[in-house]
């Protein structure tokens, strides 16, 4: 069969078997354990720079690049430490942030895989890369939101900070030509960019999700005003099932302290808050996965640029 190959809107490039219309056919048996990868090159540089000559790139996105992985059905997911905010209108470099984000995405990916949430994620590499399941990317944003904020506060002329009678769901087209714009489940279904019970999915997971991860930054002391995931279809033999994928970090959510409402999330960078990388830091502490040696370990290896 003549594969052809989907490319959606900021998504990754994906592949698959005959019922479906990508390339390659891969069948990936999620509870196969993958084998061990090298041990992490104490020199990250050199580490870096090893990957780099041996890996092909996939797709190069704002926040991290996605290379093959060392199986099929994989991928290295590496975080950067660009950040860009208002659709790339504002640019910049939060140093360490890669580093941070690998570890904060692990850990929360990994607590909601023990809670029985179907993730991308299989295990973090090194400072900067995770080994994930490649997955087909659904071309839709979920935003859930507890307080209101950001372009919620905007849309409405509403307060930021008041606190929501019950969760919102939104949901956005990813694509950056036309700014991600709001959508309902009619568009998404109706543009065939998820069939009706794959969104039902989507909602369901989304909100435990939510619940989940709300207790959890309480438990730190942090509110988690609103947050942003992605999904995909992973493909197991004929079978098809929604997995959570991107990542989930201070770059996706905002989080503010219970006391103090101090932001220590993107929003610093976003509106030129400064400590932008102690705010980062901040949330890996409080997690209690702040690298072991301190600052000096967020440089992680050389970025790519
Ligand atoms: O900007 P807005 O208020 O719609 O963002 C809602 C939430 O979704 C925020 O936590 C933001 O960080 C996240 N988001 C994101 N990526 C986008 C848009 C929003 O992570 N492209």
């Amino acid at each position: 069969m003549q594969a052809k190959k989907c490319v959606f809107p900021k998504a990754l490039v994906v592949v698959r078997g005959p019922r479906t219309c990508y390339t390659n056919a891969i069948t990936f048996n999620a509870d196969e354990t993958l084998p061990e990868c090298p041990p992490v090159d104490p020199s990250p540089a050199i580490h870096r720079i090893t990957n780099m000559a041996r890996r092909r790139q996939i797709y190069e996105g704002k926040a991290k690049i996605l290379f093959e992985g060392p199986e099929p059905g994989t991928l290295v997911q590496y975080f950067k430490d660009d950040a860009t905010a208002f659709n790339n209108q504002k640019k910049g470099v939060i140093t360490g942030k890669g580093v941070l984000n690998n570890r904060i995405s692990e850990y929360l990916m990994t607590r909601l895989g023990e809670i029985g949430i179907p993730t991308h994620f299989v295990r973090r590499l090194n400072m900067r890369e995770q080994l994930v399941r490649e997955v087909e990317i659904i071309p839709i944003e979920v935003v859930i939101r507890n307080v209101v904020a950001g372009s919620l506060a905007k849309r409405f002329g509403m307060a930021e900070g008041t606190a929501l009678p019950r969760s919102i769901v939104e949901f956005c087209y990813k694509s950056d030509e036309l700014n991600d714009p709001l959508v309902s489940e009619e568009h998404i279904t109706a543009f065939g960019w998820a069939a009706p019970p794959d969104l039902d999915e989507i909602m369901a997971m989304s909100l435990r999700i939510n619940d989940f991860l709300t207790g959890l930054f309480l438990g730190i002391g942090l509110k988690l005003v609103d947050f942003k995931l992605e999904f995909g279809r992973l493909w197991e033999n004929e079978q098809m099932r929604i997995v959570l994928a991107d990542e989930i970090s201070p770059d996706s959510c905002r989080l503010w302290d219970i006391k103090t409402n101090e932001k220590l999330d993107k929003d610093r960078f976003r509106r030129d808050l400064g400590d932008v990388e102690e705010a980062y830091q901040e949330v890996a502490r409080r997690l209690g996965i702040l690298p072991e040696s301190g600052p000096r370990d967020m440089q992680g290896p050389d970025t790519m640029q």
